[in-house]
């Protein structure tokens, strides 16, 4: 999609989106496409064409012929292409965010704060070139022999991401990749392609060597496609845990590197001495933000002992405030879900919580937007005397609702946050420095918030997560992105003293 045509798409004129392969603005041959839908309006925005193995093959192999020249591009120059693509971006935050807010639902202020972490990705991949040096020894293997480790690319990665962050979450991959000396491939969810299909119209007008970064449209047949690849050497997946614990599996079978980040369901521990006014808003924000769609939501809020009616009571009371409707008016707090299949998942694990003997405090049904009759709209809906064994306690629910578990001690919440499988986010509201310690320390898991409801790794640190919320050793951003995309290769060198009667005695 060019940049100019972001107007007409956002006027409401459909059009089928086209792959970006091998510096090209290719159309699919697809005989599939699917509907993208605005899930406030449940208006058609865009088709997306289910791309096939062959045009999968197609893009490798341009992948690969890129790989060949542009790992030897030097990295600051590398790096100056990712500074033009950032100018790009943060000038064209507000066309993105609103792009976001269509395809997605989010509110344009959600919408903006996930563009401006793609940005800082961004600004991380720059530092390319101090970041990926390597490290050497003198003598290092024995007199006279000195030995250096360097980090080296290797080849085509490809990324595939989930529907809920669609401007981010690639992010976390593509500017590493590149940086580093790969070439990279990425499949964006089919339920919200547009806005990458704007950030490639950006791309586009770099001018970087055709095939370094590719644009392929599609669903899980595109993903097998890429993991079956013999010529793809690594797998960067974000998404549910069953089809992130089959990526990583097939990925692994074919001896490629992967990273693979699943679901969540994440706890929010209240103290007895935590600052209920400071706790309220956190929570709210967790829990209902982006309608529960984030993979840092809050799902189980865990009051200990006496802080149980003082957080429900002000939770409740805070929630009225809550503004459900179209992302796109700046006064609306919460959008709706991504699809009317998500919708209906949700209201039937609400039912099902009722139903094993939860208290509905609040919401529990579908709202009904004026202006909006299509959209996929579900109440805020705070449960109470969730137990452990309910489902609504296990289950990944990833819409706008939060179980209140009460429990007597730390002791408990901790216990039950090790016995879930999801090792995803967990937060900690205290004023108790020895508390707080005692959560962070004994906790599996990968993001630990304390008095901080949404715990969101910055660019330059990595996204954790543990157990089935994660398959593999590194994960995306920071660090461990450039340790991802690089291999050490270790060099032992040595020059002989008859080298000097060759050279003729000239030095
Ligand atoms: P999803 O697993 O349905 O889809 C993710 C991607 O996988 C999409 O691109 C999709 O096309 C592809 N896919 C779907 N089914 C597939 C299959 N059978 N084989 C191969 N590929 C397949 O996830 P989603 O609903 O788009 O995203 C929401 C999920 O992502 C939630 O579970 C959320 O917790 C998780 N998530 C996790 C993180 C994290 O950092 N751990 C971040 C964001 C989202």
């Amino acid at each position: 999609m060019k940049v100019s045509e972001v107007e007409v798409l956002t006027r409401g004129s459909v059009q089928t989106l086209t792959n970006f392969v091998d510096g090209q603005w290719v159309p699919s041959n697809a005989s599939e496409t699917l509907a993208v839908r605005n899930p406030a309006t449940g208006e058609i925005v865009a088709r997306v064409p289910m791309s096939t193995p062959e045009e999968v093959d197609l893009a490798v192999r341009a992948a690969h012929r890129a790989y060949r020249t542009w790992q030897h591009v030097p990295p600051l120059e590398r790096a100056r292409y990712l500074f033009t693509l950032r100018d790009l971006l943060v000038a064209h935050v507000d066309d993105l965010a609103r792009l976001v807010t269509i395809e997605h639902g989010k509110t344009l202020a959600d919408s903006r704060g996930s563009v401006q972490r793609a940005i800082e990705n961004v600004e991380v991949a720059t530092g390319i070139p101090s970041l990926m040096m390597g490290y050497g020894l003198t003598n290092g293997a024995g007199r006279d022999i000195d030995e250096e480790a360097v980090r080296r690319p290797l080849g085509v990665f490809a990324g595939i991401a989930p529907f809920n962050f669609p401007m981010m979450v690639p992010f976390w991959f593509l500017p590493y990749a590149i940086a580093t000396g790969n070439t990279f491939i990425l499949k964006p969810s089919e339920q919200v392609p547009m806005s990458q299909a704007f950030v490639f119209g950006l791309i586009e007008q770099l001018e970087m060597p055709p095939g370094v970064v590719s644009l392929i449209n599609g669903g899980p047949d595109v993903v097998n496609a890429l993991i079956d690849h013999p010529l793809v050497r690594g797998i960067s997946f974000v998404g549910s845990t069953p089809v992130a614990k089959a990526v990583y599996a097939r990925s692994a079978a074919h001896g490629k590197r992967v990273q693979a980040a699943g679901g969540a369901k994440n706890v929010m521990v209240v103290m007895p001495d935590a600052l209920i006014d400071k706790v309220i808003p956190n929570v709210i924000n967790a829990a209902f933000g982006s309608a529960g769609q984030r993979c840092l939501a809050g799902s189980v809020l865990m009051p200990v002992g006496p802080a149980h009616e003082p957080v429900r009571d002000a939770l409740l009371e805070n929630m009225k405030h809550i503004r459900m409707g179209n992302g796109l008016n700046p006064d609306v707090t919460m959008g709706p879900v991504i699809s009317p299949a998500a919708k209906a998942r949700i209201l039937q694990a609400i039912e099902q919580g009722v139903a094993d003997g939860a208290t509905l405090l609040a919401g529990g049904s579908e709202a009904r937007i004026d202006d909006h009759p299509n959209g996929n709209f579900v109440e805020p809906t705070l449960l109470d005397d969730v137990t452990p064994e309910m489902s609504l306690a296990g289950q990944e629910i990833f819409g706008p609702v939060l179980s209140i578990m009460p429990v007597e001690t730390l002791d408990d919440a901790i216990r039950y946050i090790d016995s879930n499988t999801f090792g995803n986010a967990a937060s900690i509201f205290t004023q108790s420095g020895a508390a707080a310690r005692e959560f962070q320390t004994r906790l599996d898991v990968g993001n630990i918030g304390i008095n901080i409801g949404v715990a969101a790794p910055m660019a330059y640190f990595p996204f954790g997560g543990a157990r089935e919320s994660f398959f593999g050793t590194l994960h995306g951003q920071g660090r461990d992105a450039f340790d991802f995309f690089t291999d050490r290769q270790v060099v032992i060198r040595r020059w002989f003293e008859e080298s000097r009667e060759h050279a003729g005695k000239h030095w």
